[in-house]
């Protein structure tokens, strides 16, 4: 058991210390085509929200678009990002949260591949510790078919993932 206990230790720490540079580390790390990464960040009311996937998660192909369609596809793609991540991550609306938005960038890497960043600041009247948070990303992008989220909020420190749209994700101690 206190073997057991040990792992679990370094599990959250391992966990902790990607989170806090999940950003340099993902971009050197895995592009998996129908996987993203969602991470919460909250100190206090205010946070930080980023989602990380592949291109073809997103829009589909990872190309350059070059013909009206694939350009239109890769525009309405980026166009969700910009407008609706009040939809896809839904925090109860008693909270009065609110989204600014820092970027919404496709990357190409080099080769074929490329990469979606998405960075939203949000502020909320109160604290989200003890609330339940919804994830509809794939209501939007249903290529999206696993999203594995990270949440922290004050102590607490989550880990999840969503297979389809509705997920829903209590921000409490476990
Ligand atoms: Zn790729």
């Amino acid at each position: 058991m206190s073997l057991f206990n040990g792992i679990l230790i370094c599990v959250q720490v391992s966990l902790l210390t990607q989170f806090s540079w999940a950003h340099e580390h993902r971009e050197s790390g895995a592009h998996v085509h129908g996987a993203a990464h969602l991470d919460i960040a909250f100190d206090g009311t205010k946070g930080k929200v980023e989602l990380h996937g592949a291109g073809d998660s997103f829009i589909g192909f990872e190309h350059e678009a070059i013909t009206p369609a694939d350009k239109k596809t890769q525009n309405q793609a980026l166009d969700i990002l910009e407008t609706k991540i009040a939809e896809m991550v839904v925090f109860e609306t008693g909270l009065k949260c609110t989204f600014l938005k820092d970027k919404v960038e496709l990357n190409h890497e080099e080769g074929a591949h490329s990469d979606i960043e998405a960075i939203w600041s949000i502020t909320c009247q109160s604290s989200v510790v003890g609330s339940r948070l919804t994830i509809n990303i794939q209501k939007f992008f249903p290529r999206v078919k696993d999203l594995d989220l990270q949440v922290l909020a004050d102590s607490i420190q989550l880990s999840a993932e969503s297979r389809q749209s509705g997920t829903v994700i209590n921000i409490k101690a476990k």
